[in-house]
């Protein structure tokens, strides 16, 4: 995550603030500059174009800032910034325990959303084009239903339910599962919405298709079967040789949809550390460790995913013990055997080959 400063003092400001601890200055995020930008009653003029507050602010705290233009029903934004007009469907306004839900869910959807426009993915919402980008936010507890999390064509269903710490580490405990937060389920089922978008049915994607399925597997493979076998027997003996975790062992689409989200967590981890300036020093390490210094790149845009995760190596290692010093599991509890960094360079691939036809 890009670290961002005061406009007006240069303090540092958190990802979600809309006011500085320090000189109390409003601002608010002003995504085509990365920065938070001063922002009054009326908004923000900003290279001659009007801008507003998200519709959203006072309802669920958003701090974004959306085109005046956008602020109009008929376009489809609503007014919201472009993260939270992505939501399809959300708690009804009257249903106090779900909306609460719900401002903490947005939060991690913001923050997805921003990684996705970061690193330069197209996100074409569903308002947009038939099958395109959505989020429905519901609650099993309050909707009726059993809320499934999931992904289909580009609508990704979440159980707001699993905002709650509890509940979330009662269902990570029963699966077995050594990490299960809000945003790693945004960013494992956007691995999904990307594979389909990216790699099975863009013009010009069979180049990829043949290298994904010799890396992750045939997804055509019946899902339901997958499903069946995944939840009688586990994930199949020496599972850790070629999978990042036991879910992803399932069928093909699971496999990718967690390397997906491994690679969004490692890419802005590394970016929250080279934001705050942070160098791992080779002659400071009192043991054996990396050839050089770990530097984080401003992107890894040109270099072999290797580099990558050779600098996550290291900075993971040490995130770790700093979290087992203050009594906590492990940060990154995974190991990535060789076919999953192959995974993971072939995602790597596909993200920057798209961004630079985003670009063009
Ligand atoms: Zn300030
Ligand atoms: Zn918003």
């Amino acid at each position: 995550m890009r670290a961002f400063d005061c406009p007006v003092c240069d303090h540092f400001v958190a990802f979600e603030d809309s006011n500085c601890s320090n000189c109390s200055t409003s601002f608010g995020l002003h995504p085509p500059s990365r920065s938070m930008v001063t922002v009054d009653d009326r908004g923000a003029l900003i290279d001659g174009e009007q801008w507003l507050r998200c519709t959203q602010a006072q309802t669920t705290g958003c701090n974004w800032l959306t085109p005046a233009e956008f602020d109009d029903v008929e376009k489809g934004r609503r007014g919201r910034c472009l993260a939270d007009s992505l939501i399809r469907k959300e708690p009804a306004t009257d249903d106090l325990e779900a909306r609460d839900k719900l401002t903490t869910t947005a939060v991690n959807l913001r923050r997805l959303t921003w990684q996705l426009i970061d690193i330069k993915l197209p996100i074409i919402p569903y308002w947009e084009v038939e099958g395109g980008l959505a989020f429905d936010l519901l609650s099993s507890a309050t909707s009726g239903e059993k809320i499934i999390i999931g992904h289909a064509n580009g609508v990704i269903t979440i159980d707001l339910d699993e905002s709650l710490d509890e509940y979330r580490e009662h269902l990570r405990a029963s699966l077995n599962e050594p990490y299960r937060t809000m945003l790693g389920h945004f960013r494992h089922e956007v691995g999904h919405y990307y594979q389909s978008q990216l790699v099975e049915s863009e013009p010009g994607a069979e180049k990829y298709l043949a290298e994904c399925r010799a890396l992750f597997g045939d997804e055509q493979a019946s899902y339901a079967d997958a499903l069946t076998r995944h939840y009688d027997t586990g994930a199949p003996q020496g599972w850790r040789t070629n999978f990042i975790s036991e879910y992803a062992t399932m069928h093909p689409w699971e496999d990718f949809a967690e390397c997906f989200a491994h690679y969004l967590h490692i890419t802005d981890t590394i970016d929250t550390c080279r934001e705050a300036g942070m160098v791992l020093r080779r002659e400071k390490m009192r043991f054996t460790g990396p050839a050089g210094d770990i530097a984080p790149l401003e992107n890894y845009d040109d270099v072999p995913v290797s580099w990558m995760l050779h600098d996550w190596k290291w900075m993971s290692l040490f995130f770790n013990r700093v979290n087992t010093s203050m009594g906590k599991d492990p940060l990154y509890p995974f190991e990535l055997p060789g076919p999953v960094i192959d995974k993971l360079g072939f995602i790597h691939r596909v993200v920057r080959d798209t961004a630079r036809a985003t670009i063009s």
